[in-house]
């Protein structure tokens, strides 16, 4: 058996320690440490790195193999390159023999080969990693690989938390992923240039998993698919069959949703523990929508929002200034109908170009020579100066956060908190 270490390197820009892991990093530990290798996990999102004790970590557990991942800028994460880079050139210095494979979305969107690596995955595919694995040391890993999604293990969360000391501490809280990728046509989303397809598992799958979660004592879960509504038939039988086998009596749930839902939906997903829905809402402006491809009914937003907040589900919308065509009008819009529709939690960002979206392809060639681009006057964007934008969301959002503190102090009293302390 082989020693292989598992990398997520330090984001370019570090936020909050973000709730969780990634799920492919997750699921090659789990793989290789259940076919008997000795796998170290190191996740420098919410370690901290010190390069000595990295390289004596190296030489200690003798290790053979590193697989590290690259992560694109998304919502939630920014890209890790740099910090990946660092890690590659000092392993190639001081132990040139380790062979490196290098994966993720970035390596997917950028389609380039990372420098001093033995092997770049350039796909989102976990059999793809894993044939990566076995080409460069194909004496120490074997060739296998999964027929369907069904077919992969379950995340080992217990192994985890033994490897990631973050992890152990926030043992209440974890990830589950029931789907892959979204089919809808959003043009600033950079998804579709790396899960172009909807993939789900069976319900099967999805409640024995639940039940390994409920068994294993978490409460917070948060349920990490693109768009968890994709498929709403689905998502609404899922969750029946969670309350009736009680399976989630316990837990508090989190989920990511289009506006593509109706009450149904929502009076399930009361029933079912959701007590966070995220929903991607982005503009008020039609014409804005119209750039964004996205197919939102604002008067059914706000039903839909309203709805949720009567029967006590948490909301959080997600919102994006900074289309070509905004104005300060489309802007004091956007704000008056957050304000219409009460969110508990807004988020509000500047608009990117990411390298694999719709808008990133019609850059003029001179805007593409990053990974993303803010959306702002000085690159002729749109007709707002970069710090304007961020000075207007701040104002906005510590005067909503003020105005709405007594409601969302009345909602916790009534309903408890959507998720508990780990
Ligand atoms: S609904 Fe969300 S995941 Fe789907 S394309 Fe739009 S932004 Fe991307």
């Amino acid at each position: 058996m082989s020693n292989v270490a598992i990398i997520y390197s330090r984001p370019n820009e570090m936020k909050d320690s973000r709730f969780g892991f990634s799920e492919h990093w997750a699921l090659l530990g789990t793989v290789l440490h259940n076919v008997g290798h000795k796998v170290v996990l190191l996740d420098y999102s919410v370690e901290r790195f010190d390069k000595n004790h990295f390289l004596a970590l190296l030489q200690k557990e003798l290790i053979q193999l590193i697989v590290i991942e690259f992560d694109s800028f998304t919502i939630k994460r920014s890209e890790n390159d740099r910090h990946g880079n660092e890690i590659i050139r000092l392993v190639h210095e001081h132990y040139p023999n380790v062979k490196i494979v290098a994966y993720g979305h970035y390596c997917c969107i950028t389609d380039k080969d990372v420098f001093n690596t033995d092997y770049t995955v350039k796909t989102n595919n976990l059999n793809d990693i894993l044939f990566a694995v076995h080409d460069v040391l194909p004496e120490c890993f074997q060739k296998f690989s999964f027929d369907s999604p069904d077919d992969v293990p379950f995340i080992d969360r217990q192994f985890l938390c033994e490897q990631v000391e973050f992890l152990n501490q926030n043992r209440k809280s974890t990830l589950i992923c029931t789907a892959h990728g979204c089919e809808n046509t959003c043009t600033f989303c950079h998804r579709q240039s790396f899960q172009s397809k909807y993939l789900s598992r069976s319900d099967e799958s999805v409640l024995s998993e639940f039940a390994i979660l409920q068994q294993q004592g978490f409460i917070n879960v948060w349920i990490t698919d693109d768009n968890f509504t994709f498929n709403l038939t689905r998502a609404k039988r899922i969750l029946t069959a969670l309350v009736e086998q009680k399976i989630i009596a316990e837990m508090k749930i989190a989920i990511s949703s289009w506006m593509n839902i109706d009450e149904e939906f929502l009076d399930i997903a009361k029933r079912a523990n959701i007590k966070i829905i995220s929903f991607g809402i982005e503009s008020s402006d039609e014409e804005i929508l119209r750039f964004y491809k996205k197919k939102n009914n604002l008067e059914q937003v706000k039903r839909i929002v309203h709805y949720a907040d009567s029967i006590g589900i948490f909301t959080v919308g997600n919102f994006i200034i900074g289309a070509p065509m905004e104005t300060n009008e489309t802007i004091e819009n956007t704000f008056a109908f957050i304000r219409d529709c009460g969110f508990d939690q807004i988020h509000i960002k500047t608009l990117v170009y990411m390298q694999g979206s719709r808008i990133y392809e019609n850059l003029p060639p001179n805007l593409k020579n990053t990974t993303f681009q803010f959306a702002c006057k000085e690159n002729g964007l749109n007709s707002f100066a970069l710090n304007d934008l961020t000075v207007i969301k701040k104002k906005f959002l510590d005067r909503y956060y003020e105005e709405r503190s007594i409601t969302t102090k009345q909602k916790i009293e009534k309903y408890g908190i959507p998720f508990e302390k780990s």
